[in-house]
């Protein structure tokens, strides 16, 4: 495909966008990636579901396109509005579709076709978008299953695949673990042919599978971290599709995933009591008195240990579990704020009525305490037993909070072992069990009493940079192989918008 080199348009199709709605890291970056690509000169935009419970906040800042989109599947006609916003400079339309409302909860457990049917209209939306909104992208850049059927739709939809080579397509695997995957097989009133659903194609054990056909039918797939990118293509971390993605290497990479810097910076957040930076770090124990006194404790000079995130397997909810009575016997104090399982829910709620003077946890979705806990802990726990990137390890190095990691996916690539070497920013370990996880926070707690080392351990974290800066780049120079322009560090210095 050529292109006129004025400008590379770009439309993310994504399920969730900080601050419109936000379930976890791909909220995060669908808020920060597509700003930081229209710094270096690239129009990006984003289309996303209007879902049901957003806030009044973002619904006053709507405005309706005037033109309808119409979208067919199942021998009707869906008529679908858009309506725009413009969050931090980013042009981003939300999809309303007429008698198929999107499910508040975003992510259904168990998915069957009608579950996943809004989503499936979503893709083929976001081929339909430019008759909207009067632009065409060159690149549809995709993120997990609720969207790899924009890609589905190219390859093997009856029409939409007559399209195909007007757009490129990258598809963004932020967590192989959801693959979108249903019992149904027959789609031809979604209109993909049977001759898709082989081993080549969505077929699946019997069922199929969205990440499965995307992954095939995209024309490049990045995962979240370059470690992350090499574990899918083991059987261990695979989930399945090891053996596609082997098959499919060349066009896989790993790009890691950044944060935005301005959002989540102790400088200036609003949502914590005092102010500090790698210069003057001595506000953040303000910033601790406030954590303790929010759990209803006082200041005993103990080290703070923090989680903040999904109570799912994957998190190694389990190794903390098996954990907690040896942290609080050393003293320590631990704050948790996640929800998800409801096993867990109910273990570390249990756990917490057995240590109340040590031990604190939230159930639920809190993103003012989830930056007090960041700028208030001493130390982030992430004992994880796969982690395609992570993003509170790097939020907690942002706010001078020491992560003590499992040695998996983007933890091992963003955080370096203190006792490894002198620019070490946290501590690592590899085996997944508790006896492994108590050794690497024993290992912590043993800097913790050197005052000059866990300093310098801080300092470290506050200066290691997890901005978008260099990530955004390298998708831009994807981007630009994708579109025939040749790979080039000089390719993203130029201002497209010229
Ligand atoms: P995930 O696997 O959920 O994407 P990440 O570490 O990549 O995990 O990103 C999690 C993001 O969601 C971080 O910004 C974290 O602060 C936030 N988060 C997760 N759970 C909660 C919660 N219960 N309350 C507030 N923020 C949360």
């Amino acid at each position: 495909m050529s292109l006129s080199f004025s400008k590379i348009k770009v439309l993310h199709v994504a399920s969730e966008m900080h601050p419109i709605v936000k379930k976890g890291g791909l909220g995060d970056v669908i808020g920060s990636l597509p700003k930081a690509q229209r710094e270096l000169g690239v129009d990006s935009r984003v289309l996303l579901p209007l879902y049901p419970n957003v806030s009044n906040n973002i619904k006053e800042n709507l405005k309706k396109i005037s033109r309808k989109l119409y979208i067919p599947l199942e021998w009707r006609v869906f008529p679908a509005s858009l309506w725009r916003t413009n969050i931090q400079g980013v042009p981003v339309y939300l999809l309303d579709i007429e008698d198929v409302p999107f499910p508040a909860e975003i992510y259904p457990n168990l998915l069957n076709m009608d579950l996943i049917k809004p989503f499936f209209l979503l893709s083929l939306a976001a081929i339909e978008f430019e008759k909207a909104s009067r632009w065409r992208p060159q690149i549809f850049h995709l993120h997990d299953w609720p969207t790899s059927s924009v890609a589905i739709a190219l390859k093997w939809h009856m029409y939409y695949s007559s399209l195909s080579g007007l757009y490129d397509t990258v598809l963004t695997i932020h967590n192989l673990a959801h693959q979108g995957i249903m019992q149904e097989t027959d789609l031809i009133s979604w209109g993909i042919p049977k001759e898709a659903h082989n081993i080549e194609g969505l077929e699946y054990y019997g069922m199929t599978n969205l990440l499965k056909g995307g992954i095939i039918a995209s024309d490049a797939v990045t995962t979240v971290s370059p470690r992350y990118s090499w574990e899918i293509q083991t059987k261990e971390y695979g989930m399945g599709l090891d053996g596609v993605l082997k098959q499919y290497s060349n066009k896989l990479r790993g790009i890691l995933n950044g944060i935005d810097y301005s959002y989540w910076n102790p400088k200036t957040d609003p949502l914590i009591p005092a102010h500090y930076d790698v210069e003057d770090i001595a506000p953040k124990r303000k910033c601790r008195e406030e954590l303790l006194s929010r759990c209803g404790w006082s200041e005993d000079g103990s080290p703070i240990l923090i989680y903040v995130g999904r109570l799912a397997e994957q998190k190694g909810i389990d190794l903390i579990l098996l954990s907690i009575e040896p942290i609080v016997g050393h003293g320590c104090k631990m704050i948790i704020l996640g929800e998800g399982s409801e096993i867990y829910e109910r273990a570390l709620k249990k756990a917490s009525l057995q240590f109340p003077t040590n031990l604190f946890v939230k159930i639920g979705y809190d993103e003012e305490l989830a930056h007090l806990m960041y700028a208030g802990g001493d130390m982030l726990i992430m004992p994880s037993y796969f982690e395609p990137c992570g993003l509170a390890q790097l939020i907690a190095m942002r706010y001078g909070t020491v992560p003590i990691c499992r040695a998996t996916g983007g933890l091992a690539d963003t955080v370096i072992d203190a006792d490894t070497a002198c620019d070490g920013t946290g501590f690592l370990f590899s085996s997944y069990s508790s006896e492994a996880f108590l050794h690497a926070i024993g290992r912590a707690l043993g800097a913790w009493n050197s005052t000059k080392l866990w300093n310098q351990i801080v300092q470290n974290c506050m200066r290691a940079d997890f901005s978008w800066s260099r990530s955004s780049r390298e998708y831009v120079n994807l981007y630009l192989e994708l579109l025939g322009v040749p790979e080039h560090e000089d390719n993203v210095k130029p201002n497209f918008n010229a």
